[in-house]
């Protein structure tokens, strides 16, 4: 059993239950904080205040965003790719915290800017790396008819005797080339000012859109945005206002073969794999949003008076600031045990993303609501910060697949699991 000479006032950590970080760890966890707290925080707030149309301007604060992130280099793709899975297991979950607690908008902002990048390095293609590892990009996935139909991308979740729709984005394969068209839905993280996308989208190989299980066929691929393409206006919106997203009309914009990531028979593990990769990335961010909102919350209960001392004093305010803390910690637990698992040996599979992006963004959107309370009306009003975090939490219930759609798929991967492990 532990035993004291002397009862010690515990010692935490900036993400509380700590138990060991290397020098190297808790300097990056140090500079990414910083970063948020000096860049992030201050650029978000001024974001957040300004329109769609003006966040996305020359000159708008996102730009001095931008060239900061570079400068820091804490997202650095080819630094990221360098590391062993084990080190992308301790840092990630590091940095991804302190940006989600300096800003969630501008955090997903450059996630999911970085995904055309991300998918010409892990092609390993000097072409693709050359044409696509720069600049911003998005993720084009859903379509104005395909918001969860694409997040359940394996139809199990579909209405008996009925089949998913075809959507309104659609690729057609002509001999060394790909023509796509239509449109992507409004979401699109970083669409307004995207210079290229990640696309996913229905492909047609030849022999029409369905394939013989009557699902649609797919294509992953990368696409420049000069020639082709317009784009809506910028979307407004509650929350993640300094995340700008919109949609993007593809006009039978031609692209070589050489730009398919993943065709007929690879594109679905693509699809796999940038939701379980975001999901997880997801869950850590949103770990920081839970902590942010707790944190404001430990503050004012020991600055605001009221019963004739500060709320601290009060028992039930005590237990209210515990029961935050309980499920900040709850939520990074399980988000770090998520990372763990995909970069281990038994992973990466959705069923642990999909778990730990649905119980994170929960717990932060119930942290933030039960903060807000706590700060009474100065809660609700934007001097205080508490509202923006509130609003900022209730869009990643959404964000990434719905939260309720998510937990349908994850409950049937693991009816596959058991069905497998007895043989039914
Ligand atoms: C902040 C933010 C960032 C985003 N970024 C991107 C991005 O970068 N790229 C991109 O492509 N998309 C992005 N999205 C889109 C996001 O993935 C979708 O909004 C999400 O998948 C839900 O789709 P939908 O909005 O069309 O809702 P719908 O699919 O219309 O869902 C409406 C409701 O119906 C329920 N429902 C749907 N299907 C079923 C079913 N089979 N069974 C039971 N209930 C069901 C859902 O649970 C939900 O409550 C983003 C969204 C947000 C909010």
């Amino acid at each position: 059993m532990f035993a004291f000479d002397r009862i010690p006032n515990p010692t935490l950590g900036m993400a509380g239950l700590e138990a060991q970080l290397s020098e190297e760890e808790r300097a990056i966890q140090e500079v990414a904080h910083r970063f948020a707290e000096e860049v992030m925080r201050p650029i978000g707030r001024k974001l957040d205040h300004m329109t769609p149309d003006e966040v996305v301007a020359a000159g708008s604060p996102l730009w001095d965003y931008v060239r900061q992130m570079k400068e820091i280099g804490l997202l650095d793709l080819q630094a990221v790719g360098a590391m062993s899975s084990e080190q992308k297991a301790r840092m990630l979950p590091l940095i991804f915290e302190e940006l989600g607690w300096g800003d969630p908008g501008l955090a997903i902002f450059s996630l999911a800017t970085a995904f055309p990048a991300f998918a010409a390095y892990m092609s390993g293609d000097p072409e693709l790396i050359d044409r696509f590892g720069n600049g911003i990009g998005c993720w084009v996935g859903t379509q104005p008819d395909r918001g969860s139909d694409l997040g359940d991308i394996q139809a199990t979740q579909v209405h008996p005797g009925t089949k998913q729709g075809r959507g309104n984005l659609f690729a057609k394969v002509v001999g060394d080339e790909v023509v796509i068209t239509g449109q992507c839905s409004a979401w699109v993280s970083g669409a307004p000012v995207a210079t290229s996308g990640f696309v996913f989208c229905q492909c047609d190989y030849g022999d029409g859109l369905w394939n013989d299980q009557g699902g649609l066929n797919y294509i992953a691929a990368l696409v420049p945005f000069d020639k082709g393409v317009t784009k809506g206006k910028p979307l407004d919106k509650i929350g993640q206002r300094p995340l700008p997203q919109g949609e993007i009309y593809f006009n039978d914009v031609v692209i070589p073969k050489k730009y398919v990531i993943a065709g007929q028979d690879t594109a679905h593990g693509a699809f796999f794999g940038a939701l379980t990769f975001a999901n997880m990335e997801m869950a850590l961010t949103f770990t920081g949003v839970a902590r942010a909102a707790f944190e404001h919350a430990l503050a004012y209960a020991h600055e605001r008076k009221q019963g004739g001392t500060q709320l601290i004093n009060h028992q039930s305010v005590r237990a209210r600031l515990f029961d935050m803390w309980r499920k900040v910690e709850s939520a990074r637990a399980i988000a770090h045990r998520v990372v763990n698992y995909n970069y281990g040996p038994n992973g990466p599979h959705v069923l642990g993303s999909i778990t730990s992006k649905t119980y994170v963004t929960q717990a932060a959107f119930e942290v933030a609501n039960e903060a807000l309370q706590m700060f009474g009306g100065n809660g609700l009003t934007k001097e205080y910060p508490l509202e923006k975090i509130f609003r900022d939490a209730r869009a990643a219930l959404i964000e990434d697949g719905e939260n309720n759609l998510l937990s349908l798929v994850g409950g049937s991967w693991l009816s596959t699991w058991y069905k497998q492990q007895h043989g039914l």
